[in-house]
């Protein structure tokens, strides 16, 4: 594989670096620096920036604001965002039902929902999972009863990320319960959240946030119009989701910086003491995770290259989902034990007075590495388990 960069590329590179230096909101990259989880206000105010600077759907056509840049260009620019310590995109919009919509609606949904989701007007969540439907998605219980031109939606979704902030939820929800196969009549819907019947319940993790939640049902009214493609389809369009979703969970980009910081971090001495780069049993850890984070990287390069040639990511994009994650574990651990018991939760508000600054062991950063730590447990369990994606793989790559 040729790894060499031209000098248009090269030039794309200083463009991004600049862009993240001098325009990106400056107090975004120090609260992802010092790992403070961001406000919704936050995460708003940076997707639009990057919406102006017209770079908010590096994968979409270019025929719906997408930035026509080639697999090489996105991966300079995923490599950079990461450099920058910049956030990820929010997935549930842009990553996840724009590209169902624009593959499978109607020329009303396009006009209708693709601009808001481009400029970030409209926050979207995703309700696949519910309580006793989570790796068995197909047993999912959310009814749409049609009655007139409208469906009734009665039931309940769970594990729903960010659900607190979203105006919209694109859900699977079951419109026909007569039939052979589980996986048939589940239908695709897009769901307004300010409305009559929906209610939101926090559910808070092991890290002590709000980041999911519970989402009920009762009597919501959906117009047909907002149903996507064709009625009883709605698996066919959600496994689709669920492979793109899987190919972007793997953040290579995240974990070389993430790796990078951990080593400027182990040359450090704190307070006369050896610096961890001299222990060889901790930088062996390192190395390993290094040499497998190069080969993921190359394995991410070859499904880029792959998907850009128009093929949708297939079920190879599992492999990268589990290589990712569980890589992406062990660099959580690695800092976890790398910032000693600074890595214990600090109180936010006193964080300048948590530590004096001349015990920091680092940028700030670990005085989180425990929330990091813990928050992170979720990435082998959302967009559908490793054990599960071991048994994808075991069918449909290996053919067992
Ligand atoms: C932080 C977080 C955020 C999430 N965000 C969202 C969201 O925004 N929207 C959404 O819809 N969902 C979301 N999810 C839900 C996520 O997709 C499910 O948790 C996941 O699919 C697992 O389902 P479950 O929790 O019901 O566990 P279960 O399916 O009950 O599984 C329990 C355990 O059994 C194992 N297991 C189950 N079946 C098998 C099998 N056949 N073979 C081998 N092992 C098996 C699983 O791997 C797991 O370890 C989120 C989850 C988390 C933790």
């Amino acid at each position: 594989m040729n790894v060499t960069f031209t000098t248009a590329e090269n030039e794309f590179r200083s463009e991004v670096r600049k862009y993240f230096k001098e325009e990106f909101p400056q107090d975004v990259l120090e609260k992802q620096r010092k790992a403070i989880p961001l406000t919704r206000e936050d995460t708003v105010r940076w997707h639009k920036n990057i919406y102006r600077k017209g770079w908010a759907a590096p994968s979409w056509p270019v025929e719906y604001g997408g930035t026509g840049w080639s697999s090489v260009q996105k991966y300079i620019f995923a490599d950079e965002q990461a450099r920058a310590s910049a956030p990820a995109f929010l997935p549930f919009g842009i990553s996840m039902v724009g590209p169902i919509i624009y593959t499978f609606g109607n020329d009303e949904q396009k006009k209708r929902f693709l601009p808001d989701i481009l400029e970030f007007n409209t926050w979207w969540c995703q309700g696949y999972s519910e309580p006793g439907a989570g790796s068995d998605l197909a047993s999912l219980k959310l009814r749409a009863d049609l009655e007139g031109d409208h469906y009734v939606l009665n039931g309940t979704k769970t594990w729903t990320t960010l659900g607190q902030y979203a105006d919209w939820i694109f859900c699977l929800a079951r419109t026909n319960s007569d039939v052979a196969r589980r996986q048939e009549g589940i239908s695709f819907v897009l769901v307004n959240m300010k409305q009559p019947g929906v209610s939101v319940k926090p559910i808070v993790l092991l890290d002590g946030e709000h980041e999911v939640n519970e989402i009920h049902f009762d009597n919501v009214q959906v117009p047909v119009k907002n149903l996507v493609g064709e009625e009883g389809k709605g698996w066919t369009y959600g496994k689709i989701l669920l492979q793109h979703e899987r190919a972007t969970i793997t953040g290579v980009a995240n974990l070389k910086y993430m790796l990078l910081r951990l080593c400027s971090l182990c040359a450090k001495s704190i307070k006369g003491a050896e610096p961890l780069s001299n222990d060889r049993n901790f930088m062996r850890k390192v190395a390993a995770a290094k040499v497998e984070l190069k080969a993921l990287e190359y394995t991410e390069l070859r499904t880029l290259a792959s998907v850009v040639s128009g093929k949708a990511p297939g079920p190879e994009s599992s492999i990268l989902k589990i290589v990712g994650t569980e890589l992406c574990q062990r660099i959580d651990s690695l800092y976890l034990e790398a910032s000693g018991y600074y890595a214990l939760p600090y109180v936010r508000d006193q964080y300048d007075s948590a530590y004096p600054e001349e015990d920091r062991v680092g940028e700030g950063s670990e005085t989180n590495a425990a929330l990091v730590y813990f928050n992170d447990r979720k990435v082998s369990i959302y967009g559908g388990s490793n054990e599960i994606q071991r048994n994808i793989i075991a069918k449909h790559v290996l053919g067992l």
